[in-house]
């Protein structure tokens, strides 16, 4: 896919002191600052409660989320809405997101099939994230896979080894990570699906005891 060098000055550079997110909103509809906006149909910024209990974020939107313009509304978006529920968190409480705002795919005959951003991309989509993280102001951050998990927490994170452990960012409310819906799909088995998926809700149950403890 070719496209201009990622460039996260350019995304900061975009957002003034005091806007608002929907300001922020309106600015990232018009993003360029890497290449991914040529193949995608839109920008996909993220929605929710306006002072969330709890911000997700995923890696990027999918085929369908590009398509309609909305974070997790395709297959991965059910899955994540049924261990939301199983976990005893309301979709009302949750601010829903990505890592990066445009969708990488390449083509496989009638499909677009979905590319991970390089780290260069995260990075210059970064300065969309922290606004939003500043605007909305979650009680806790829970990354959806291993590139949220790493935008947020560093290269050397490992999902494997810290999947559901809290840690602290400066100035970033407490931060976890638990496995991508999208991964629970991928899954070989039906009991491998089964196991991911358990892990998610068990990862959001934590989610939830924390809310308890860090109080209204
Ligand atoms: S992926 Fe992010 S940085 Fe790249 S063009 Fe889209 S909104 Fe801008």
């Amino acid at each position: 896919m070719a496209g201009k060098k990622p460039d996260q000055a350019a995304v900061a550079a975009r957002i003034p002191a005091g806007a608002t997110l929907a300001q922020v909103r309106r600015l990232a509809a018009d993003c360029k600052a890497c290449g991914l906006w040529r193949n995608a149909t839109q920008t996909v910024f993220g929605e929710g409660a306006e002072r969330p209990a709890v911000m997700l974020i995923g890696e990027q939107p999918g085929n369908q989320e590009d398509l309609q313009g909305r974070p997790f509304v395709g297959p991965a978006g059910r899955v994540l809405d049924r261990a939301l529920e199983a976990a005893g968190i309301g979709r009302d409480a949750v601010y829903i997101t990505n890592a990066v705002k445009h969708f990488k795919w390449t083509r496989k005959g009638k499909l677009r099939i979905h590319q991970k951003p390089s780290a260069q991309e995260i990075e210059a989509c970064r300065p969309w994230l922290d606004a939003e993280i500043a605007l909305t102001r979650p009680k806790v951050v829970v990354c959806l896979g291993a590139t949220a998990a790493q935008a947020m927490l560093g290269s050397k994170f490992r999902l494997t080894h810290h999947r559901g452990e809290f840690f602290s960012i400066a100035q970033k409310p407490p931060v976890t990570a638990t496995v991508h819906p999208s991964a629970v799909l991928r899954a070989p088995t039906d009991e491998e699906r089964h196991a991911m998926t358990q892990q998610l809700i068990d990862d959001l149950k934590v989610v939830a005891r924390k809310l308890r403890k860090v109080g209204p």
